[in-house]
C-alpha cells in the first residue's frame, strides 16, 4: 500500500475533482476498460440519468447530464483511498493468514443447517442462511440480494438484484449467478428501511466502503460536499455489508450456452453450481474434490461437458475483473463467503469458508449455530504448504508480470485473443494435494500473477486509463 501525504492527497483529489467537470464524459474513461460493473453510479446520479446496459454490463446516460461529476467521484474505479478504507475498515496486517484474508474475528468452514437452504445453496447455503437469520431475529428489516431472472430455472444465472423484505423472500437469492449483477444501482430503495444489509462480490463492498469514506472523511467531505450528503443517506441504513468470494465474472451467459449449444433449463451443474442429488452421485463414484472444480457442464439427460475455462474467459470476459486488486476475498466487508478453502479432506463437498470480520457479527454466528442453524468446523491448515510455497517460487520467478489475457492486443484491436489452454500445465502428481487454506492461497497468487500484474503493466505500457489508488 503506498501511504501519502496529506498534501498529496489533496493534490489528487483536486486532479479528480477537475476531471469529474466532464460529467458523465468522465466515467466513460473510466468504463472503457476499469468499470467492475457495481452499479454504484445508478444511484448516485441526482438527475437519475444513469441505467444499466444488461448486456454489455455497463453504465449507461439516458437523460439530461449537469456535470456535477458525482458519478464519477464515487466510483470506486476512478480513484481508491484505499490507505483511508483499510485503516477505517478492517484491512489485513500480521501475519500470512490476515494478510491474505484480512483481519477476521473468526475464520471456519460452515453449511446450512436447514435442509432447504442447503439444497439450494452454492456450495453449502451459509449466505442464504445467515441473511435469513438476520431478518427472521429482527437485526435487519431488508436485504439487498441478488436472484435468477427467471424463477422456474434451477440454475437461472442472469442476476437481478432484488430487495428482500421478509425472510421467506431470501430464499430466492441461493446459488450464484456467474454475471455481474449492479447490486449498487439498488442502495436508494434501501434508504426506506433502517437497518439493512446487502451481498456483494468483493468490487461492490469496495465500492460501498469508498462511499462511507467520502463523507466520514473531513477532507473528502469539505471538498465534495453535494456528493458526500448524498453518499451519507445512501449509506445509511446499511448495518452489514456482506461479501461472496469471486476469482474473475462474466459479461452476458447466453454467449456461453450458445458456444456449449446447452440450454439454462436444462442445466444441473456449471462448474461449482450443482445440485445436491449430482453431488452426491459424484461422491459415491469415488469422485473427489478436484471433480467440483473441474470445469463441466452437465445437463438433465446426463451429458457432461468438459471445456476450456480459458476459451470461455475470451468470449465472456469483463475488462473491470482484471484490474480487480481484491484477491478472491473481500478483506473490507463484514463478513465474507466463499467455497475456495472449504474442503476439509478429498472427498468433501458442500461447505463455505466463512472470514468474520465484525466482532458483532461473530457473536449473532455463534448463536447461529448454537440454535443448530449452521453447522461448523474448523478450515483445515498447512495441508500441502510445501508445495504450495514452491509452486509460488516457481511461478514468480517464470512469469514475471506476464501480459497472460493479452489486453496490450486488446487495446490496440479491441478484441481478446485466447492464450492457449491451461490444461497443457500439468498438475502436482495423483495422490499429491494441496487442500484447505493453501489451495486458497495458491488461487490468491495465481489470480494476481496470470491476471491482474500483467493487465496493470499493460495498461501502463500502453498509457490507458488505470485507477489511482492511494
Ligand atoms: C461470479 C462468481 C465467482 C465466484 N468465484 C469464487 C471463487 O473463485 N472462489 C470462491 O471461494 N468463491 C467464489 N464465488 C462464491 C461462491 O460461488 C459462493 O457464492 C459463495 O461460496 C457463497 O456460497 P453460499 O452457498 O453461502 O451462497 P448461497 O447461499 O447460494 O447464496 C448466494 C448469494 O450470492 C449472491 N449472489 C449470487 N450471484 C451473485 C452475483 N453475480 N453478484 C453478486 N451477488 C451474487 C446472492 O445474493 C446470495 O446472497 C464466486 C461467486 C460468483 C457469483
Ligand atoms: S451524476 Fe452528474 S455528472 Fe454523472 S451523469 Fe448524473 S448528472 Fe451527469
Ligand atoms: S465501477 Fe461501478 S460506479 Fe464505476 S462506472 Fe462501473 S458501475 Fe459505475
Ligand atoms: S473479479 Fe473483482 S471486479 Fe470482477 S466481479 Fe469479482 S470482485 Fe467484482
Amino acid at each position: 500500500m503506498i501511504t501519502r501525504t496529506k498534501e498529496k492527497e489533496d493534490l489528487i483529489l483536486d486532479r479528480h475533482i477537475a476531471l469529474s467537470r466532464d460529467g458523465f464524459e468522465a466515467l466513460q474513461k473510466v468504463t472503457a476498460f476499469c468499470c467492475a460493473g457495481c452499479g454504484l453510479c445508478v444511484s448516485i446520479c441526482p438527475l437519475g440519468s444513469i441505467a444499466f446496459d444488461e448486456i454489455k454490463k455497463r453504465p449507461l446516460l439516458t437523460g439530461e447530464c449537469n456535470r456535477c461529476g458525482y458519478c464519477y467521484l464515487a466510483c470506486p474505479r476512478s480513484f481508491l483511498p484505499l490507505s483511508k478504507i483499510e485503516k477505517t475498515y478492517f484491512g489485513s496486517n500480521g501475519s500470512e493468514e490476515f494478510k491474505r484474508l484480512g483481519a477476521f474475528c473468526d475464520l471456519f468452514v460452515a453449511r446450512a443447517g436447514s435442509k432447504e437452504i442447503y439444497r439450494e445453496g452454492t456450495p453449502g447455503g451459509t449466505t442464504t442462511a445467515l441473511v435469513h437469520y438476520l431478518m427472521e431475529k429482527g437485526y435487519v428489516e431488508a436485504a439487498l440480494l441478488t436472484r435468477g431472472k427467471h424463477p422456474d430455472i434451477r440454475f437461472c444465472m442472469h442476476p437481478e438484484p432484488y430487495i428482500a423484505s421478509s425472510p421467506q423472500e431470501v430464499f430466492a437469492s441461493a446459488h450464484s449467478k456467474f454475471e455481474i449483477s449492479p447490486v449498487l444501482s439498488h442502495l436508494g430503495a434501501l434508504s426506506r428501511y433502517k437497518r439493512t444489509l446487502f451481498v456483494g462480490t468483493p468490487c461492490h463492498i469496495m465500492a460501498f466502503r469508498k462511499l462511507q469514506i467520502i463523507y466520514q472523511d473531513e477532507m473528502m467531505r469539505t471538498k465534495m460536499k453535494g456528493l458526500s450528503e448524498i453518499a451519507e443517506k445512501l449509506t445509511a441504513s446499511v448495518t452489514y455489508a456482506l461479501s461472496i468470494n469471486c476469482f474473475l465474472n462474466h459479461t452476458n451467459m447466453d454467449k456461453a450456452y450458445e458456444w456449449l449449444k446447452v440450454q439454462e433449463k436444462d442445466i444441473v451443474r456449471f462448474n461449482e453450481n450443482v445440485t445436491k442429488k449430482l453431488a452426491h452421485e459424484a461422491l459415491e463414484d469415488g469422485k473427489d474434490w478436484r471433480w467440483f472444480i473441474q470445469n463441466s457442464v452437465v445437463t438433465r439427460d446426463g451429458q457432461v461437458k468438459d471445456y476450456d475455462v480459458l476459451q470461455l474467459g475470451v468470449l465472456l470476459l469483463y475488462s473491470g475483473c482484471l484490474v480487480c486488486n481484491n484477491m478472491i476475498v473481500s478483506k473490507h466487508a463484514d463478513a465474507s463467503i466463499g467455497f475456495f478453502g472449504a474442503e476439509t479432506g478429498v472427498k468433501e463437498f458442500g461447505w463455505n469458508t466463512v472470514s468474520i470480520m465484525d466482532p458483532a457479527l461473530k457473536e449473532i454466528v455463534d448463536k447461529m449455530v448454537a440454535e443448530k442453524k449452521l453447522e461448523q468446523k474448523p478450515v483445515l491448515r498447512n495441508y500441502g504448504r510445501v508445495l504450495r510455497k514452491t509452486l509460488e517460487v516457481l511461478m514468480r520467478g517464470l512469469m514475471p508480470a506476464k501480459d497472460f489475457m493479452g489486453v496490450s492486443h486488446y487495446l490496440q484491436t479491441g478484441e481478446w485473443y485466447y492464450p492457449g489452454t491451461m490444461k497443457k500445465i500439468k498438475g502436482p502428481r495423483r495422490g499429491t494435494y494441496i487442500l484447505g487454506l493453501e489451495l486458497f492461497y495458491l488461487a490468491q497468487t495465481f489470480r494476481k500473477k496470470m491476471f491482474y500484474d500483467g493487465t496493470l503493466k499493460a495498461l501502463g505500457k500502453a498509457g490507458a486509463y488505470r485507477t489511482t489508488v492511494y
